[in-house]
């Protein structure tokens, strides 16, 4: 069997579930990262993985049809969530119409994961950006049992997981709502992980965070103990992910990284929004919401109680959000990370010239504070 090139997987799963002799499963490449493998003693060559693989196969862009500027009403989101708190609110909704919600949540070996939860105190967990690619597991072969239950089901992922979702599914289901955040692209969990095992902590990393409370900082906890916090400028992960220093290859050549969105709505960071022009005063973070279907809006409207939104103009959510655009541009430095790869995550960062400017960062405070001004 024959499915799409490595180079092209974005390893979202879909041929995971729908094989139905289990004989495909994601492995790691030698860089780490997370592409299809397939057991060829199991394989019976029935076909479906090549007839669901979304990058073998056409998929469904809308062109959105409204662009909202919005932030969640509950004030403790508003401090917690990633951006907005858009993904948290319609949660809310789907849990009070006693459905089940899928979002990223981290496991034991804090390897981000996709999971469905039907509780609110699991709210929590599915809360602000995990900067790490996600797995999807077996969670489209769950949702489609909700689906079929005749549950109602809220999927929140990065447009590649929502579309390895759709293929999946192969239909359309009136019970389920697809929201999908704009991504500039993710890196292998291989990175993360070798970069927090890097920094010799003795307790156990229970817990990480990159945005909400501490907003743009890297923030690892041994449980309520915060353990390691440094704002993305003076952190070698951080400050490499959001340049662009370490995505998977083919982030580069993202096919969603675009206006017309694969999933009912899309939600982001309202980046380059005149504040001063909102109808309404708000200081703290403002997310963009680019309702897709006809569907999307239902579900916004019934998060009116949870949502304040106001309608705004496409192209100013275009204009500095660049993976509604283009995939993220390669940057300079990537080539002296992953030419020094084989020496560790943690030196192949230091290596580039954004790990150098960190480094002179951050002796340049510590000379300062020795000097005793901060
Ligand atoms: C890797 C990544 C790159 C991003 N790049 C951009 C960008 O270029 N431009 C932009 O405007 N916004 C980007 N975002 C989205 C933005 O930062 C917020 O995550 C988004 O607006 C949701 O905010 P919220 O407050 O509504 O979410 P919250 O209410 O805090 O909930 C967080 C939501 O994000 C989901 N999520 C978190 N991490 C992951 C992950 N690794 N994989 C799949 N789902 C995840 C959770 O399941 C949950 O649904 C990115 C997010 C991620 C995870």
């Amino acid at each position: 069997m024959k499915l799409c090139d490595i180079e092209k997987c974005t390893g979202c799963g879909a041929c995971v579930n729908i094989c139905p002799k289990k004989a495909i499963a994601m492995a790691e490449t030698d860089t780490g990262k997370t592409v299809w493998s397939i057991d060829e003693t199991q394989c019976v060559e029935c076909g479906m993985c090549e007839k669901t693989c979304p990058v073998l196969n056409s998929s469904d862009f809308n062109e959105p049809i409204k662009t909202l500027a919005a932030w969640t009403l509950n004030e403790k989101d508003q401090q917690t969530c990633a951006s907005g708190g858009i993904a948290t609110a319609l949660y809310k909704v789907v849990l009070e119409k006693n459905g089940t919600i899928y979002g990223c949540d981290y496991d034991s070996e804090l390897k981000p994961v996709i999971r469905g939860y039907e509780d609110t105190s699991d709210l929590e967990k599915f809360k602000s950006s995990k900067y790490v690619q996600s797995i999807t597991g077996f969670s489209y072969q769950q949702v489609k049992e909700d689906l079929n239950n005749g549950r109602m089901v809220l999927y929140i992922g990065t447009p590649c997981q929502i579309d390895g979702l759709q293929h999946f599914l192969g239909k359309k289901y009136s019970n389920l709502y697809t929201v999908d955040i704009i991504c500039h692209g993710v890196p292998p969990y291989k990175y993360f992980q070798e970069y927090i095992a890097s920094l010799g902590f003795k307790e156990k990393i229970t817990s990480v965070a990159f945005r909400g409370k501490r907003d743009f900082c890297l923030s690892l906890y041994n449980e309520e103990n915060l353990i390691y916090w440094r704002y993305s400028d003076f952190d070698y992960y951080y400050l490499s992910f959001l340049r662009g220093i370490i995505y998977r290859d083919n982030c580069y050549e993202c096919r969603y990284a675009k206006k017309d969105r694969i999933s009912d709505i899309t939600i982001g960071d309202f980046w380059g929004l005149d504040k001063k022009t909102l109808q309404k005063p708000y200081d703290g973070r403002i997310s963009t919401i680019l309702v897709n279907t006809s569907k999307g809006q239902e579900l916004l409207d019934m998060a009116v109680n949870h949502i304040y939104v106001e309608e705004r103009l496409l192209d100013e959510a275009l204009k500095y959000n660049e993976q509604l655009n283009h995939p993220m541009v390669v940057h300079e430095d990537r080539e002296i990370f992953l030419n020094n790869l084989d020496k560790g995550v943690y030196k192949a960062l230091c290596s580039t010239r954004t790990g150098k400017e960190i480094t002179r960062k951050r002796i340049k405070n510590k000379v300062r504070k020795l000097l005793g001004r901060s």
